[in-house]
């Protein structure tokens, strides 16, 4: 049996009637923009120059089984789409507190550099700063460097959980920054976020619940949401920066990422963004600390945007999640009306 259909099952009408209705007040209510479903060419614009530059993390290793596949599966199958789509080198950021024998994170963390990619430190624990003092924030931290530093592909990056940096906490914040640049770690920002841990959460309920699910669809919004969010992130730093710098998409070591990562990358190509290396993004001016920037759960983008008052969306409305979920169920499940 095909792995689509081992997810075959039913939702009732009513709740999928429920669900539209759920989903058309939210989307008039955060003012969605219905684009139509076609993340290959989804602009029109046949591909010229690469104009624009991305490189691709993936955040939580080692993640937990996914819908798909067991962690160790999904790790060989993203290793070899990775290959395939030509991507020399992907950033995997761990948390090393949650390597256990059953997973088998060190391995899985071992592959990825094997395979030329690297590999950074997302803290120990993945607790983010608000819910600790900044010293306690700064322990966890240490205590992943400890398991990182002097492994192969380590790099002194770190990408706050959450993306969450103290946010109006002045002073917690600027203690954090001051304490990673006086450990040479660099803050490892985002430019683009499209929530798709919240897409693998999805369908993980999905297969769980027993609900139909349609593969192509399923693909398509995974590509089409990353696309989307990679130009909005773009026109964003445009307009704050004055020019479209080496974008670090945020992505999650998923299930989704390993099926459909070398469709995202196809899609990424056609839509005219050329993928570079985590260290060629990483070693541009724009990736600064920005300690006077309030960042809590924002992207590098939003942050600026905010603070520069740039005019127009800086925020994806599917970074939303009653936006994703309606979405996720109304047109990605097989729903009978
Ligand atoms: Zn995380």
């Amino acid at each position: 049996m095909d792995q689509t259909d081992a997810l075959a099952c039913h939702i009732s009408g009513t709740d999928g009637m429920s669900r539209l209705r759920a989903f058309l007040i939210l989307a008039i209510a955060a003012g969605v923009t219905w684009i139509a479903i076609d993340p290959f060419g989804h602009d029109g614009r046949a591909p010229t120059h690469r104009e624009k530059t991305i490189a691709l993390t993936f955040d939580d290793i080692p993640r937990g089984p996914g819908a798909f596949y067991a962690p160790a599966e999904r790790t060989r199958i993203l290793i070899d789409a990775l290959r395939k789509a030509d991507v020399r080198q992907a950033a995997f950021f761990a948390n090393p507190g949650r390597i256990g024998p059953r997973n088998d994170g060190a391995a899985r963390l071992d592959a990825y550099v094997a395979a030329g990619h690297v590999i950074a430190d997302h803290t120990f624990s993945h607790r983010d700063v608000h819910s600790q003092s900044a010293e306690a924030f700064l322990a966890d931290v240490d205590k992943a460097e400890a398991w990182l530093k002097g492994r192969p592909g380590y790099r002194p990056w770190l990408r706050f959980p959450g993306l969450n940096q103290g946010g109006r906490d002045v002073a917690k914040r600027h203690a954090v920054l001051d304490g990673l640049a006086a450990r040479g770690l660099k803050v490892a920002w985002v430019t683009v976020d499209g929530s798709d841990w919240n897409m693998e959460r999805l369908t993980i309920d999905a297969k769980r619940a027993g609900k139909p699910m349609d593969e192509a669809a399923l693909r398509n919004l995974y590509v089409e949401t990353m696309v989307q969010a990679a130009d909005l992130s773009d026109q964003v730093m445009r307009r704050s920066v004055g020019r479209s710098p080496p974008h670090v998409m945020l992505l999650h070591e998923t299930d989704l990422a390993a099926r459909y990562i070398g469709d995202l990358v196809a899609a990424l190509r056609a839509d005219g963004w050329e993928i570079i290396t985590v260290d060629q993004a990483y070693a541009d001016p724009v990736y600064q600390p920005y300690p006077e920037l309030i960042a809590a759960n924002a992207t590098l983008p939003e942050a600026l945007g905010w603070a520069k008052h740039v005019a127009g969306p800086l925020y994806y409305d599917r970074n939303d999640m009653p936006v994703a979920d309606a979405l996720f169920a109304v047109f990605y499940l097989q729903i009978d009306f």
